[in-house]
């Protein structure tokens, strides 16, 4: 298959909107304040763009999820900041939620194949092991940071396309 040259916020926006815009389809009460903030100063990546599409559409959904089931308990409206950044040679995407971080115990397990907290029928716990693989694929990397009691951000980074 061909990499394609793809402006990078454009994707990002439209799988953040769709990750959204699938969770309000399944529960119409679903709610989380989205907040995006796009670097002009990225522009295209080589890519495989449906595949691009599934790691942001899966660690936005991730965000989503966790914001919307324990931002509550923490008396915070549910909140998932979505940012890209140009640094260094490299674009990077930012996904932040505000659903209380991954416990200590669990933070050596996400990128496991099947590993998942949800109840059956709702995930698979492929999505960051395959996010984690797509990633590799097109030479970036993906991490997370967490903060108990605070939430999670999941970033990955890409190289810049050449230019012509
Ligand atoms: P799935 O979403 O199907 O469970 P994933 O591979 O996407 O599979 O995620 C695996 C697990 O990692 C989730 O079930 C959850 O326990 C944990 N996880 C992923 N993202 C977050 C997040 N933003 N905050 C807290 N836990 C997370
Ligand atoms: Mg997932």
């Amino acid at each position: 298959v061909e990499k394609q040259r793809i402006d990078l916020n454009a994707l990002v926006q439209e799988a953040a909107n769709l990750a959204f815009h699938g969770a309000r389809a399944t529960d119409k009460t679903f709610n989380v304040d989205v907040q995006m903030d796009f670097d002009g100063e990225v522009g295209d990546v080589e890519c495989l763009p449906q595949e691009l599409q599934r790691v942001v559409l899966n660690v936005c959904s991730n965000g989503m999820y966790e914001a919307a089931k324990n931002a509550g308990s923490f008396g915070r409206e549910p909140i998932l900041k979505v940012s890209t950044q140009r640094m260094g040679g490299r674009y990077e995407v930012r996904v932040t939620d505000n659903g209380g971080g991954i416990p200590e115990d669990m933070r050596d397990k996400i990128f496991n194949p099947f590993f998942t907290t949800k109840p059956t029928g709702e995930g698979t716990g492929l999505g960051l092991s395959m996010s984690f693989d797509i990633i590799k694929q097109h030479d970036g990397g993906l991490s997370f940071e967490t903060e108990l009691g605070q939430g999670t951000t999941f970033l990955f980074y890409l190289p810049e396309a050449n230019d012509e």
